[in-house]
């Protein structure tokens, strides 16, 4: 053992102070010194755990972190019962090292703008001078020969060494806080920024403060870590709820791991309460049980970020991002791998309950809709195998794959051909009308279910898609019996004098339809609607001007002969009584597809009240 001497000396003569570069730069961010001296503690733990076992992971119970804060002396010390430096260790590790560690951490990234580095990691010990003016430590190494030494450094880098009395082997890390420091008038902040940081570090971590008596800040045996048939549903519903803010349990929960890319975690689906709550996760990232970050979209698949979870990696490339990523990083890929592994297990998972628990898929459905029709549209691993898994609710109200309805259509004789309705209130006429006539239709009526059907559509150009109340004709085998055509031609003059300019570019087609029920319908062109929809999404088109979304989607409207009222018309001579009773069915027809004009109302109301009237005996008014 070297006798005892006190050494003084500078830790740079020629660079710039880097302390007061650091301090002005990442000022802001004092999280920091926590992050990077608490990460020192575990690793020191972990260090002294792998000596004497061989592995990290068995002796770390035994592991302790106190951050202490003292209010009369105005310190903050983090202290560790780790490995321990000696005090040559002291000379190369913290005055060489960690020194030229920060002076290299400054250099490259003092240009590179604050918001380019994942948390700055990779600062390092001397991350401790943006709060302190003063640092010290002291330290006894594991290895018993060794004497403790304490390092004392100021912020003009002049640091001092010398030999001292500590007897426990481990750290500490003094911080003497400037008298100005919100730590000292509020310890609270101390335990959030620990709990942010640490909440899943393997090492126990206590802290001591007036206020706080030796409390234990993290959980170090989280319910998530636990192996999936160890773990109860009640316990894992009550930490998501804590963890995440969420006043209900989630539906399930997909734990997962990939031993190869050290990587696992959780995520937990939302309950929407049946798609009325907006889906907006949060998924927070750990590496090696440190807090990194959350949100993280080189990490993190953005279909899998609408739902909520944790991630906890061996090996995250930290000194990065995108811009910054270091080339060995790059070629590891690590990120990549990540982000393909999470893709990988959300889809695995949803393809086993489709198709193993197809009824627990079904009853979740609605909580699941969006996320995983956003899920097909977004990601190419899950698009692969969830395509075809997607489910639509059907008019009979029972769920269906696009698939599987066009099997039973294709039974039907409508090959290929799938009828949807965007919207079952609005188009309940058109519902009405396909029950009626034993068809079966799938409702469409989320927002993404346009975007959806588009890219089923360039995935398989075969299937057409047709809105209920479009080439609807085609659906009833409308037959003319002999001499149906001149009736046909004195019907269309009737009804084209009762319509008058009403009819726009629409035009008539009479038929005779097995129907017998239905008198009038008005069938939309898919195409030229598509084309309105799309005219209207871009703002060349006014919603509520009906006229001009008139013109631009081709209509019929479509005149069963086999039905009493247009019988009636038939053979009708007073041209008032053709009118009313033309005009009224017409206005119903346009009701039926939500596009009757707003002038017309008025007109439609007297006129019906006129007909109630003539129901109870009195005179029509004409
Ligand atoms: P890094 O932790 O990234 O190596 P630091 O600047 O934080 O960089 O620390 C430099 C070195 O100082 C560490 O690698 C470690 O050898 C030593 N060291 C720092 N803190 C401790 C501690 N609490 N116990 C033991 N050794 C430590």
């Amino acid at each position: 053992m070297t006798n005892l001497t006190t050494q003084n000396g500078m830790l740079s003569i020629e660079s710039k102070n880097i302390f007061t570069i650091l301090k002005k730069w990442l000022y802001t961010e004092q999280d920091i010194v926590f992050r990077e001296l608490i990460s020192n503690a575990c690793d020191a733990i972990e260090k002294l755990s792998t000596l004497n076992t061989g592995d990290p992971v068995v002796q770390l119970e035994k592991g302790k972190i106190l951050v202490k804060l003292d209010r009369d002396q105005k310190t903050l010390t983090i202290g560790d019962n780790g490995i321990g430096m000696s005090r040559e260790e002291v000379h190369k590790y913290i005055n060489q090292i960690a020194f030229s560690g920060a002076s290299e951490f400054i250099n490259k990234n003092n240009n590179a703008g604050k918001n380019t580095i994942i948390g700055h990691f990779g600062v390092g010990f001397y991350s401790s001078f943006m709060l302190a003016d003063h640092v010290a430590l002291e330290t006894k190494s594991y290895q018993e020969e060794e004497s403790a030494v304490r390092w004392d450094c100021m912020s003009d880098m002049s640091y001092q060494m010398e030999y001292c009395q500590k007897t426990e082997v481990g750290t500490e890390v003094m911080l003497y806080l400037e008298d100005s420091s919100p730590y000292l008038e509020k310890p609270g902040l101390v335990l959030d920024i620990i709990k942010k940081y640490f909440i899943f570090s393997k090492t126990p971590i206590y802290f001591d403060a007036p206020g706080y008596d030796q409390v234990l800040v993290n959980d170090p045996a989280p319910i998530w870590r636990l192996p999936k048939e160890l773990v109860n549903e009640e316990a894992m519903n009550s930490f998501y709820k804590e963890f995440f803010q969420d006043v209900s349990a989630p539906m399930f929960w997909l734990q997962f791991g990939s031993v190869d890319i050290g990587v696992r975690g959780i995520l937990f689906f939302r309950d929407t309460k049946n798609g009325t709550e907006e889906l907006d996760g949060t998924i927070k990232v750990y590496n090696r049980g440190v807090y990194v970050g959350e949100n993280i979209p080189e990490l993190i698949p953005k279909f899998v970020n609408l739902q909520s979870g944790i991630i906890e990696c061996d090996h995250l490339p930290l000194v990065v991002s995108r811009s910054t990523l270091r080339e060995e990083d790059r070629q590891e890929g690590t990120m990549e791998l990540i982000y393909e592994c999470l893709s990988q297990e959300v889809t695995i998972a949803f393809h086993d309950m489709f198709e193993n628990h197809r009824d627990q898929y079904e009853a979740n459905w609605p909580n699941l809709n969006a996320f995983v029709k956003y899920g097909v549209l977004q990601d190419k691993i899950f698009a692969s195998v969830m395509t075809r898994k997607v489910i639509f609710m059907d008019i009979l109200g029972n769920y269906q794959t696009i698939q599987e309805y066009a099997d039973t259509v294709a039974a039907a004789a409508h090959p290929d051909t799938i009828y949807y309705s965007s919207d079952a209130l609005e188009q309940a006429h058109y519902i009405e009308i396909f029950k009626r006539c034993k068809l079966n239709a799938l409702l469409f009526d989320h927002v993404i279910d346009q975007p959806f059907m588009r890219k089923y559509e360039v995935a398989r150009p075969n299937l057409k898609f047709i809105r209920i109340d479009s080439n609807i004709e085609s659906l009833f085998l409308g037959y003319m019996n002999p001499g149906d055509d001149a009736k046909a031609g004195i019907l269309k003059d009737k009804i084209s004098r009762a319509l008058g300019d009403r009819l726009h570019s629409m035009t008539i087609k009479i038929t005779n339809l097995e129907q017998e029920s239905i008198s009038t319908l008005i069938i939309n062109d898919e195409k030229s609607r598509r084309m309105a929809d799309m005219l209207e999404i871009y703002g060349f088109l006014n919603p509520t001007d009906v006229s001009l979304r008139e013109i631009q989607a081709k209509s019929t409207l479509l005149i069963n002969m086999n039905n009493d009222i247009i019988r009636y018309l038939l053979g009708a001579s007073d041209e008032i009584a053709i009118r009313i009773v033309m005009n009224q069915l017409f206005d119903l027809a346009l009701m039926s597809q939500q596009a009757l004009k707003p002038e017309d109302v008025e007109s439609f109301i007297t006129r019906s009240e006129s007909l109630l009237a003539s129901a109870i005996g009195h005179e029509f008014h004409r």
